[in-house]
């Protein structure tokens, strides 16, 4: 299918293959409220789209709650949509046969946060890496040591790792290795879920280098997700803000870091420390983010936002494109000459 999905335009179509569309992605829940009361719906993606081509990375970003994570688990395939279209590689995969689905879920891989609970503490690193090819490959045990090992070199890993456990690394070198493990069956597509929030400052910035790095050699797409705007902003090509499970904006780093239209964007980074762009003014959002079983009528962001009139209340803006971006504000216009 075709999908006219923002981050498709700002990806460039026709220079870069896209390895993942979605276009009104959405995932729900029942939740029981009580014995007698009828399950309600919790909506934690709530139809999301976007195009993601290869060799570029789309960072979704909101506060805790917000659906980014449950997101990336749909396009992981970890869990399935509940309505909505994904196509990855040009399989629809909410259609998909079992064998297409097996070839998907080789196609697109995941990196967790927490790098000391994603490995078997009682594996080998080289069994760890090897694993995925002895599932989804035929490979020999002689080839799939050999890739492992390659593949150790190039994360910026020793060869004498490879008989190691994972008690024995450092975080850095932990999440290094999951990043590796993702890359053995040559994915189009890595979901990774917060995998610097874990690691200390320094650490950080060099896993940010790797994953840039290897992004450049091997034309690998990231669905990158974090509530972190400054590591956002040093790998980002494309950004989707979302609030309870909705886009409030989508488009180019450039422009949502250069003049953020949407009032929720504009107080994420307003509470953002930045050495380089320009200074914001500090931006409090009023309030705790509301229950996503009972989403405020009218603007999901209404109740904390500080530009919100009647309107707002009333009709739910839709997202639609201003300078440049998808913006889901009515007022997103006032904001165009504002240094945000
Ligand atoms: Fe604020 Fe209204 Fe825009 Fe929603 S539509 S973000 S409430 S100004």
């Amino acid at each position: 299918m075709t999908v006219a999905a923002p981050a498709a335009r700002a990806a460039g179509p026709g220079r870069r293959q896209a390895v993942a569309t979605a276009h009104e992605l959405r995932r729900s829940y029942a939740v029981r409220r009580g014995v007698f009361a009828p399950p309600a719906r919790l909506h934690a993606v709530g139809g999301i789209s976007f195009a993601l081509a290869a060799g570029r990375t789309l960072a979704v970003v909101g506060e805790s709650g917000c659906g980014k994570s449950t997101l990336g688990r749909v396009v992981a395939l970890l869990e399935l949509p509940t309505g909505g279209a994904l196509d990855l590689g040009g399989v629809d995969a909410t259609r998909a046969t079992p064998a297409q689905q097996r070839a998907l879920r080789k196609s697109v891989q995941m990196v967790f946060q927490n790098p000391y609970g994603s490995l078997n503490p009682r594996q080998k690193i080289g069994a760890i890496l090897e694993a995925p090819l002895a599932i989804n490959t035929a490979l020999d045990p002689a080839a799939r040591s050999a890739r492992a090992r390659a593949m150790l070199a190039k994360v910026g890993l020793r060869p004498e790792h490879y008989g190691r456990y994972p008690h024995m690394f450092s975080g850095g070198q932990r999440q290094r290795i999951a990043i590796a493990r993702a890359l053995m069956v040559e994915p189009a597509l890595v979901v990774a879920d917060e995998p610097v929030s874990a690691l200390d400052v320094s650490v950080q910035a060099q896993v940010l280098n790797l994953l840039a790095d290897l992004q450049h050699d091997l034309e690998v797409a990231y669905l990158f997700i974090s509530h972190d705007l400054a590591v956002v902003r040093y790998l980002a090509h494309d950004v989707l803000v979302m609030y309870l499970g909705l886009a409030m904006e989508q488009g180019p780093k450039q422009a949502i870091f250069g003049q953020p239209l949407h009032p929720y964007t504009r107080a994420l980074l307003a509470a953002t420390p930045t050495l380089d762009g320009p200074r914001r003014e500090r931006i409090v959002l009023a309030g705790e983010l509301p229950s996503p079983l009972m989403p405020p009528a009218g603007c999901v962001f209404s109740t904390r936002c500080p530009h919100a009139i009647g309107r707002c209340r009333a009709e739910r803006p839709a997202p639609r494109p201003v300078a440049g971006r998808e913006v889901a504000c009515h007022l997103a216009e006032n904001f165009l000459d504002s240094s945000g």
